[in-house]
């Protein structure tokens, strides 16, 4: 069995629903995780924002728009009238009940049901149109098997069990289609993987049912070597390892959850990447071979804070980086990057609601200085085969470019730079021009 997972824009308007239908028609069987279709999920943020300000007259006119153009996709999608009905009735049942959250009590627990709604759209809508084709496809309601225990880490055993329990009740179905993004909680309530979190549902469904592969369908023909958001040229990459691609995953290459390739290869179940808009094209396969070397890809993460802790009483002292860590453990809050020295120890992180808490207990340690508006710069590649030269000539790219920090070692797969977010796009350039043009 395989994973397909479909992205916002694969399912971003009548024609690439269709498009999809046709690509996941054939027999071979699989289960088809969608997202939203693309903008929804920020449309039902904004929604919810009307919500959290109490402005319920905007908040009506919003969803109002929200429902009509969802009209025209059912209008569009389905050729007769008996399904356009059952569409706009699926519609209307969704949108109603989301008008029902037009009232003066909106919490975080209603925003999660809120945001649950595209995927639950997007899903009846393929089923629909599956049908209409005359296709036979099953629904599988995420809600009733993806959930998150209460460190809102997969609940693997719960997962696996409740996945295969809803499988079996239809044999002889090859194809099975279900909402990513959406989960249940440790409390049963609706919540979700953050996000882009339909990627990591693919890979956690991969795992759970012992996957042969897990594809990640989108919009562009695989992992490049940079963003290309902001940088031209960037090229498709062949292959990468696991590790390769979760490090550029968790450091900002958007094509993928940061932690979407865990389960993958915690199960060693191959990663293919495809382009929706171009299904014969190979894409990026991601495996645990290692191939290549020297650097392969460049990716940034923003948000980033860094803190600085001095003190003297450093100096020789044991234990010291424990109560500093013992601090942001206390707090749930991970370190990204860190760097000591004699004195004083920098680290960075990417989580900030405990931020002041966290500086106020480092307080009774030291001096502490905090820095916004940081971005990690990750290289990403084979750092022992090329080692020579490797950080010189990223170091080189960035010669005109102030440096916070420098992570380097720590793994043979990554160097990061920490830099100044209003850098980021030269930055970024300038490693394409040096690492990868000349080539
Ligand atoms: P989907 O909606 O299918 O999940 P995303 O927008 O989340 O798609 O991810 C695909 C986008 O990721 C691409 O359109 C591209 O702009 C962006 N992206 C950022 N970094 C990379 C990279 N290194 N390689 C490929 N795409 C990248
Ligand atoms: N629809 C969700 C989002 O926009 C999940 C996803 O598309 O992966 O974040
Ligand atoms: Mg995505």
């Amino acid at each position: 069995m395989r994973v397909l997972k479909f992205g916002g824009t694969s399912v971003g308007n009548p024609q690439r629903i269709a498009e999809v239908g046709r690509l996941i028609s054939d027999s071979t069987p699989k289960i088809v995780v969608l997202s939203a279709m693309s903008g929804t999920t920020n449309d039902l943020v904004t929604y919810s924002e009307y919500l959290y300000k109490k402005d319920h007259s905007g908040a009506k006119v919003f969803l109002e728009s929200m429902r009509q153009k969802y009209y025209r996709v059912s209008e569009e999608l389905f050729a007769t009238e008996e399904l356009r009905k059952q569409g706009r009735e699926m519609i209307d049942t969704h949108f109603d009940n989301l008008d029902e959250f037009n009232r003066d009590m909106f919490t975080q627990h209603e925003e999660k049901t809120v945001l649950a709604k595209g995927e639950l759209i997007s899903t009846a809508l393929m089923v629909y149109h599956l049908q209409e084709l005359g296709i036979a496809s099953v629904l599988l309601p995420a809600l009733n098997f993806m959930r998150i225990d209460k460190d809102q880490e997969p609940d693997n055993y719960y997962i696996r069990e409740n996945l295969n329990r809803e499988i079996a009740l239809h044999p002889g179905s090859t194809l099975f289609i279900t909402q990513g993004f959406i989960c249940r909680n440790a409390f049963g309530e609706i919540d979700n993987l953050k996000r882009g979190g339909s990627d990591y549902t693919a890979s956690i469904i991969g795992a759970a049912i012992d996957a042969d592969e897990i594809q990640i369908w989108t919009d562009i023909d695989g992992f490049h070597n940079n963003d290309p958001r902001y940088v031209k040229n960037t090229a498709r990459i062949d292959d990468l390892s696991f590790n390769e691609a979760a490090e550029l995953a968790y450091f900002g290459a958007k094509i993928l959850h940061p932690t979407s390739v865990r389960p993958a290869q915690d199960k060693n179940i191959p990663v293919r990447l495809k382009n929706t808009m171009d299904p014969d094209s190979p894409g990026t396969l991601i495996t645990s071979r290692v191939t290549g070397s020297g650097i392969k890809a460049v990716a940034a993460k923003d948000g980033i804070v860094a803190i600085r802790i001095k003190s003297d009483r450093m100096l020789l002292a044991f234990g010291f980086l424990r109560k500093v860590f013992e601090i942001f453990e206390s707090h749930r809050t991970s370190i990204d990057m860190i760097a000591t020295s004699e004195v004083s120890v920098s680290m960075t992180i990417d989580q900030v609601d405990r931020l002041s808490e966290i500086v106020s207990d480092l307080e009774n340690y030291g001096t502490v200085e905090v820095i916004h508006d940081q971005t990690i710069i990750c290289v990403v590649g084979d750092m022992i085969g090329e080692s020579r030269g490797m950080a010189v000539q990223a170091l080189e790219a960035l010669r005109h470019i102030p440096v916070r920090m420098i992570s380097y070692g720590s793994s043979n797969n990554n160097i990061s730079l920490l830099i100044k977010t209003s850098d980021k796009i030269d930055a970024l350039n300038s490693l394409s021009n040096h690492l990868f043009q000349a080539r």
